[in-house]
């Protein structure tokens, strides 16, 4: 039997690939979406949703425990229990897909579960079902975990962020190896659940990616939640005699019950048959242009594109995809072209990207300058846009702003630790990056990425009314600083 013709095939439904295929099968089109596991991908299963809901319980217990001299006295007896039930019943349904394969049923998608694999021009196998796409394949197949190459570590039952967010009854100790985000959330819920949490981190210090005051106060908050944290230390090897895991690292062995992993990221390309369009497979992530295109009629769009593993970027991502795969069948039906792609594109977009970084016949161009992060550790630490470090990498003439919220009134009334850090271009008057660290560190971050990605002037900045007291009017005392 020849391949079946379709539209466009989608191959991976985690956030970004689900909302690409579900949105051009809204549009009409005929389209295939594979996906092997569950529709939806690691964010809502293993990754964001329940990750968050852990980090909500273990914030309340924290919160709790303040009681204790602001309010008088609470004692807390932390139970998993509830949390475990929560990610099970309301999170993942028991990791059941049904009502996300429903869902993108219902928006006129077609499911088909399995593995895909190019399989040369147009053509996507699963199985013994080849389809050749008529306008267009969407690779959206996101990142499993990397496990760093460490002496005995394969052969041992470690944990990923998947066994992590799966437990049901929670360890005396953990180990865990990597202090980047995923890693310093976790261990702050675990130690906050009773568990002893040991990280350890191979850089010099953890949350490396992001500025040297937000890795101090973020380490500073586990150390007093009770976690003991080793950066600067290589893991050279690991054991497990059937009940305890033992570390070495830097001279030192560290035992505990449980080793959770997460040293990163990696997407795994050797297994799309990427060699059958003639793109290498053997590449860290797969390159994509400002449109998401990898090479003639694909695209790709999430994790696996390497420009930020968040679920905002595949959302917005996919945004741009699926204006420009429509863009592309306008284009091959020779319609001219109508009121402009962009306005079919709808929510995950918005009208900010149509700037002039962004619009190139009606479909925009991704860009990444004021690409927001958030770690929810409590405090939260929130970025957006260059650390100092890097904007001093580019040659950008910098000034830096920095308040303390500790000096602010909500932060002294709150006895909050975090900061408000400005990075700004000073030939063009204009921030290019901004932390914001602090009990709504997350939150207060949305004034500051609107600041970077719209360039507001740093007088205009300066001349805005900021609400008394609040956290985010550390931001004008931290512009005073830059001044
Ligand atoms: C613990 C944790 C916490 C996180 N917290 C946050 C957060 O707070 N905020 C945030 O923005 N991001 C967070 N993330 C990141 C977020 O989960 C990812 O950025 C997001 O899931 C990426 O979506 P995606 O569509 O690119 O890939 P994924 O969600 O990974 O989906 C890819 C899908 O493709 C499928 N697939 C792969 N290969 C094939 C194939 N050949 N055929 C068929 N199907 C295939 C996979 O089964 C998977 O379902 C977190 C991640 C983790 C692990």
């Amino acid at each position: 039997m020849g391949p079946e013709v379709v539209d466009v095939v989608v191959v991976g439904l985690g956030v970004g690939g689900e909302e690409v295929a579900g949105r051009l099968a809204e549009a009409g089109l005929d389209v295939v979406g594979v996906e092997r596991r569950l529709v939806g991908g690691e964010c809502p299963y293993w990754g964001c949703i329940p990750s968050k809901m852990m980090i909500r319980a273990a914030n309340a217990l924290a919160e709790a425990r303040r009681v204790d001299g602001l309010a008088g006295t609470a004692q807390v007896r932390p139970d998993w229990a509830p949390v475990a039930k929560r990610i099970r019943e309301e999170a993942t349904d028991t990791w059941d897909d049904r009502v996300a394969v429903e869902r993108f049923v219902g928006r006129g998608g077609r499911f088909v579960r399995g593995s895909g694999r190019l399989d040369g021009p147009g053509r996507v196998r699963v199985g013994d079902q080849v389809f050749q796409a008529r306008h267009g394949i969407v690779l959206g197949t996101g990142t499993r975990p990397s496990v760093p190459p460490v002496d005995g570590l394969a052969d041992t039952p470690y944990w990923t962020n998947r066994e992590a967010v799966e437990v049901e009854e929670l360890p005396a100790s953990l180990l865990v190896l990597g202090g980047g985000a995923i890693g310093l959330e976790l261990a702050q819920v675990f130690a906050r659940f009773g568990v002893r949490v040991t990280v350890v981190e191979a850089l010099d210090r953890v949350l490396a990616v992001e500025e040297p005051e937000a890795s101090e106060v973020a380490a500073a908050a586990l150390r007093a939640d009770g976690v003991e944290i080793h950066a600067g230390v290589t893991a050279e090897r690991v054991a497990h005699d059937g009940r305890q895991f033992t570390l070495h690292a830097g001279g030192t062995a560290y035992a505990a019950e449980r080793l959770l992993v997460v040293t990163g990221r990696r997407a795994y390309l050797d297994e799309l048959g990427l060699e059958t369009v003639g793109v290498r497979a053997d590449q860290r992530y797969l390159p994509v242009d400002d449109r998401l295109h990898v090479a003639d009629g694909i695209w790709a769009v999430g994790d696996v594109t390497g420009e930020g593993a968040f679920t905002h970027v595949a959302m917005y991502q996919a945004g741009i995809v699926v204006a420009d795969v429509l863009d592309h069948v306008r284009r091959s039906a020779g319609k001219p072209d109508p009121s402009g792609t962009a306005n079919m594109m709808g929510g995950a977009m918005g009208a900010a990207t149509l700037s002039e970084h962004g619009s190139s016949g009606g479909v925009p161009r991704a860009d990444y300058r004021a690409l927001p992060r958030v770690t929810f550790t409590d405090p939260e630490v929130g970025a957006v846009g260059l650390t100092e470090r890097q904007a001093r990498e580019r040659g950008i003439n910098v000034q830096v702003g920095f308040a303390s919220l500790g000096s602010s009134t909500r932060g002294w009334i709150h006895r909050a630790d975090g900061f408000i850090k400005l990075v700004a271009d000073a030939d063009h008057g204009a921030l290019v990056g901004a932390t914001s660290v602090g009990p709504a560190g997350g939150e207060v971050l949305s004034a500051l990425a609107v600041a970077v990605h719209a360039a507001v002037p740093l007088a205009q900045l300066r001349h805005m009314i900021y609400a008394y007291p609040t956290f985010h009017r550390a931001i004008s005392e931290a512009l005073r600083d830059l001044a």
